[in-house]
């Protein structure tokens, strides 16, 4: 039987509908969600993810507070902006899209903000929060995969998860979260030796390496789990994720699409991390 779709738009716009709702509930208690965008620069793809962020966020009738600087504009005058977000009430989350022009120091920049305020969660008191299972922000990405799970009904308490990618922004934070809810896991990467073998093991399968296909639908264990993070664009055009999706989806019991899969579900985190940031404020 070919495997269960993981609907990452649909599941997106659910849960983007509720909290438009709570949105518009807040907003009548005079605390409407507010999240500042701060773009340097003209890079085309970070156009790109900016306007659909704004666009999701006016949707959910959350406020946007749009800052779009020069490509020139220096680190000070940058740190200076975050300084004052970090003090302007009516924000309850802050976004600074990355990559930063090079003559930025892009840590610096996201060392300064608030991390009460760091709705990405890429801030390392954020990600330590997370490590010690306190988690105040959880990074977008891998908040958002754990939602997919949750979606395909797979149980995660004892199952084996195996996560491909060791990034400091999906790999390592969503193997964390597997931790945290009871999942026995493996962290694989490029040094991992015989990759084939230990994915053959996972219940889940976590894919975030960034490129095309290189999981093999023949190695996965059938009947898994497979979130496929990778977003890779073919000679053709074609996007596809890191896994074989027409083999895998005649082996596997549940599998993300891509595009369709993960991508919706992480704005729509940003989103739930911005709520829930509000939130705190009504009750302060
Ligand atoms: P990254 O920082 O480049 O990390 C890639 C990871 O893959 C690294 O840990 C690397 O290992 C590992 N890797 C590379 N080649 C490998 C191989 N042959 N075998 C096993 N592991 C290998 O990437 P990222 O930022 O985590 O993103 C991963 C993918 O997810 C990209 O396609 C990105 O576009 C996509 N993504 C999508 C979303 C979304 O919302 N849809 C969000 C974030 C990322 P080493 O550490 O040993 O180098």
């Amino acid at each position: 039987m070919p495997a269960k779709i993981i609907d990452g738009k649909a599941l997106a716009a659910k849960l983007r509908g509720a909290m438009a709702v709570e949105a518009k509930t807040l907003t009548e208690k005079g605390v409407r969600p507010g999240l500042a965008v701060v773009l340097v620069g003209e890079d085309p793809a970070s156009q790109i993810y900016v306007r659909n962020k704004t666009k999701a966020l006016a949707e959910a009738g959350f406020a946007c507070f749009d800052h779009h600087l020069a490509a020139e504009t220096s680190e000070e005058t940058l740190l200076g902006l975050v300084r004052d977000l970090n003090r302007d009430q009516a924000v309850d989350g802050i976004l600074v899209q990355l990559p930063l022009p090079k003559h930025i120091d892009s840590k610096r920049v996201l060392l300064s903000i608030d991390p009460a305020k760091d709705v990405d969660g890429f801030h390392p008191e954020n990600l330590g929060r997370l490590l010690i299972g306190e988690p105040r922000f959880t990074a977008c990405t891998p908040y958002g995969i754990m939602k997919l799970i949750e979606e395909a009904g797979t149980p995660i308490r004892g199952a084996t998860a195996v996560v491909v990618g060791r990034s400091n922004i999906v790999g390592k934070p969503v193997a964390v979260l597997l931790t945290n809810a009871d999942a026995t896991v493996t962290i694989c990467h490029s040094k991992t030796r015989d990759l084939p073998a230990v994915i053959g093991t996972a219940d889940i399968l976590v894919a975030a390496i960034g490129r095309a296909e290189m999981i093999r639908g023949a190695w996965l264990k059938p009947g898994a789990t497979v979130i496929d993070v990778g977003t890779n664009r073919l000679p053709s055009g074609k996007l596809v994720g890191d896994v074989e999706f027409a083999a895998a989806v005649e082996r596997v019991g549940a599998i993300t699409p891509v595009p369709g899969g993960v991508g919706p579900m992480t704005i729509t985190m940003l989103l739930a991390n911005t709520l829930d940031s509000a939130r705190r404020r009504v009750r302060s």
